[in-house]
């Protein structure tokens, strides 16, 4: 009998899955901890608080009061119906409840709306530096991605009019992620007007505008896609309770868009999962509808580290810094480190640059080429300020000894 090799048996669809460098550097990390090494993690992609008590409160009520049964596949009208009155009075969004559909976190909405109107060949235009899972969830639905890529000195924004020669026929979606995984810029609303009407030219493509980030906005008030005239037929807004309620670990997201938009992804979602669980739902009104000063709090805080990590970022030599508008990450361009040696160790890539900073100075990056940028890296600033400051200090002394 010949060999069995299990292997063969796998699907080409999960090949577009590739193991992430943010995984891969995580891991690394926590190896070197338990090896008793002290390492300052600058990886991290979600919020170092606590979910705020009060919304946890409303998740124990809930699971007591016998919300321990599936929920509705497109969520609790209770809670659509809250995220609508939210999306009205916060982002100027019109969209009804039924417009909403509940998910297991955004990514989940993500894959939905990928799912829902891609058909194998339509092409998704994709704004780099991207969150990585984009451009793999486009592949797995069948899409194209069409990456238009900006740099530090473009503030790691694509023009409208560059979005515009890229559009062809065959475009269905154009991504959008303000303030963004992992540069922190944020379109503001020209920006948004001029891919808006880009975009409604052609009489097939949609925005996906993922707003996860959108309370976690320093300078300037965040923007939705879908407030501006005529979007709101043209979008789905992606979002969720990950980042700006520190509940990442609840798996709380949604989409708002037109009905039958909504419709397709909700039998979607019926096809692959369920409604998320129930309780978490009747949490999320609590988070929705309860006090935000814990919300603001974070905010508040992130807004100090952002100011602490870009201005000793911008003091090492070699570094290029772009102050991030928003989110808990910074993405400085460290092109001019590359080919540059340590000892007889040449610093030949972003990667190489990462795991030489964990490997030698034990301080863990990510390489911009996770997210589509192979002259950058993505540090994160959801750990505390000590940590930030000794972690800077590290990049600092490693960069120094470079010649
Ligand atoms: N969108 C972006 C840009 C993200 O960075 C993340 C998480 O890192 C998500 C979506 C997914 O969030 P969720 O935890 O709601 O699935």
């Amino acid at each position: 009998m010949p060999a069995f090799d299990v292997r063969q048996s796998l699907s080409r669809r999960t090949e577009a899955i590739e193991d992430t460098a943010i995984i891969r550097m995580a891991q690394k990390a926590r190896d070197l901890q338990a090896a008793g090494h002290d390492v300052v993690s600058l990886t991290i992609g979600e919020p170092d608080f606590d979910t705020p008590v009060h919304i946890r409160a409303a998740a124990t009520r809930a699971m007591e009061a016998g919300f321990t049964h599936y929920a509705p596949g497109a969520g609790f009208p209770e809670l659509r119906a809250a995220l609508s009155k939210n999306l009205k009075a916060e982002n100027g969004i019109d969209c009804p409840p039924a417009g909403i559909v509940m998910t297991n976190g955004a990514k989940q909405a993500i894959a939905n709306a990928c799912f829902a109107v891609l058909d194998p060949g339509d092409e998704v235009i994709i704004l780099a530096p991207y969150w990585a899972s984009y451009e793999t969830t486009v592949k797995m639905a069948g899409g194209v991605p069409v990456v238009l890529h900006a740099g530090l000195e473009d503030g790691f924004k694509v023009s409208a009019d560059r979005i515009a020669k890229a559009m062809t026929a065959r475009t269905r979606l154009v991504m959008i992620n303000s303030p963004s995984n992992p540069t922190g810029a944020m379109y503001d609303h020209a920006e948004l007007q001029s891919i808006a009407a880009v975009v409604t030219a052609h009489p097939h493509a949609l925005v996906m505008a993922d707003e996860i980030y959108e309370y976690i906005a320093f300078d300037t008030a965040h923007v939705s896609m879908a407030a501006l005239p005529g979007m709101a037929e043209r979008t789905i807004t992606i979002n969720g309770f990950s980042k700006g309620f520190a509940m990442t670990g609840w798996r709380l997201g949604w989409s708002a868009s037109a009905e039958p938009v909504a419709r397709a992804m909700a039998k979607l979602q019926g096809a692959f999962s369920a409604g998320p669980n129930a309780f978490v739902q009747q949490a999320a009104i609590a988070a929705l509808e309860g006090p935000r000063d814990e919300v603001e709090k974070m905010r508040l805080t992130y807004r100090r580290r952002r100011d602490v990590i870009t201005d000793l970022l911008a003091k090492i030599p070699g570094i290029r810094v772009h102050r991030p508008a928003g989110t808990f990450y910074v993405f400085p361009d460290v092109s001019a480190l590359i080919g540059r040696t340590a000892g007889n160790h040449l610093i030949s890539s972003v990667e190489d640059l990462c795991d030489w900073l964990l490997d030698e100075h034990h301080v863990a990056t990510i390489p911009g080429t996770a997210f589509g940028d192979a002259n950058s890296i993505r540090l994160s600033f959801a750990t505390s300020e000590t940590e930030i400051r000794k972690g800077l200090m590290r990049v600092a002394e490693a960069v120094a000894r470079l010649s």
